[in-house]
């Protein structure tokens, strides 16, 4: 037996987990622009611009639930996790690959339907697949997108150059994907304990909307450019907005400051949330999968969108460290989420 140390992934977390793995590959070879700890890679093509790449993955059991998931939504769905990193970079996705595992319980028009979903969201998205890799898989549906866009320099944004006096900005609304999965999560136990039961959720159609069919902002960052605005700072809010807020003013180095009363929520989280006992707020900075941008712009650009109806200011930047709420009551609550941790304690 080794006598080596070990560590448990629990211990450090995600993303200790990826900090130790930038680690072991050593440095950037030259051309790399950005390489680990963005929404998605930037390779420097000299004059043609940067090329954009993000993967991600989902894996079922922990990404999704296909007792309430659809398939064609599967597919829709997983291209718009990928396509929001891309857009999270101020940039436009353009290609795709799809790589799939499956086990023996998927039929030849299980995964047609997956890739039908796949291809609203490309016709949608105007990308196209251009190839993958397909597995068996031992148990359960494994999903890999990988997505890429090209895009001027200039115009790209990352999340360490947001300044003081910044106005800290998100698109849409919060929390709403998180509400979703708590509805169809209930509709599954209710269905289970009695399988004659006609699910109940018409009246929730929003949230369940916001869970099972995303959509990835690209929308915004074609406003963005039309006005000719370029965010100092962004990223995707796929863990909850209090984990990317931690992420952005870690990486800029500055205190962001956000008001509780301030962060968007739709009419439909807030009273699913009391109906659920949840903390509206906790919704919003703890939930994940909503997809929509935590972006920073300076006043002057900020002026230029600040009667957009999708974008709301939450906040400001800082001198200082680490994101702050200032509850609705006044006090100033340093904030410390995880985002999702897929490597929880299990002792
Ligand atoms: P996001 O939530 O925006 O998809 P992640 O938290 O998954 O981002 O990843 C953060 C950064 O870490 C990205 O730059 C990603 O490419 C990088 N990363 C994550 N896992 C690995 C890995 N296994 N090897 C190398 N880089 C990784
Ligand atoms: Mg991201």
């Amino acid at each position: 037996m080794s006598d080596q140390k070990t560590t448990d992934i629990s211990s450090i977390g995600e993303f200790g987990l990826i900090e130790r793995i930038k680690e072991t590959l050593g440095d950037e070879r030259s051309g790399i622009s950005k390489g680990i700890g963005d929404d998605a890679a930037v390779i420097d093509l000299g004059e043609k611009g940067s090329l954009i790449m993000s993967t991600d993955t989902l894996i079922e059991g922990i990404h999704f639930d296909l007792s309430y998931m659809p398939l064609k939504h599967l597919g829709y769905k997983s291209v718009v996790v990928s396509l929001s990193d891309i857009a999270a970079m101020n940039a436009v996705p353009q290609y795709l690959t799809v790589s799939i595992g499956l086990s023996s319980k998927f039929t030849v028009e299980a995964v047609e339907e997956f890739y039908r979903g796949v291809e609203l969201a490309c016709k949608n998205y105007e990308v196209s697949v251009v190839g993958g890799d397909t597995t068996a898989s031992r148990s359960g549906l494994f999903i890999n997108v990988t997505a890429i866009g090209i895009s001027t320099k200039d115009t790209l944004t990352y999340r360490n150059d947001a300044k003081v006096k910044d106005v800290i900005c998100v698109s849409g609304d919060l929390g709403g994907a998180y509400m979703g999965m708590h509805v169809l999560e209930r509709e599954k136990k209710e269905f289970q304990a009695n399988p004659d039961m006609q699910p109940d959720i018409e009246q929730f159609s929003y949230l369940v909307g916001r869970q099972l069919k995303p959509e990835a902002r690209t929308d915004l960052i074609h406003s963005l450019s039309e006005i000719g605005i370029v965010p100092s700072s962004m990223i995707d809010i796929s863990d909850g907005l209090a984990s990317e807020l931690m992420h952005l003013s870690t990486q800029s180095e500055k205190k962001f400051k956000v008001y509780e009363d301030k962060i968007p929520l739709a009419e439909e989280t807030r009273s699913t949330c009391m109906d659920f006992g949840i903390d509206p707020t906790t919704a919003a900075m703890n939930g994940g999968e909503d997809y929509e941008l935590l972006f920073t712009l300076g006043l002057e650009d900020f002026e230029k969108v600040k009667n957009h109806p999708d974008i709301t200011a939450i906040g400001y930047v800082e001198e200082g460290a680490g994101p702050v709420l200032i509850t609705r009551s006044g006090n100033n609550v340093p904030i410390k989420a995880q985002g999702w941790n897929h490597f929880p304690d299990q002792s």
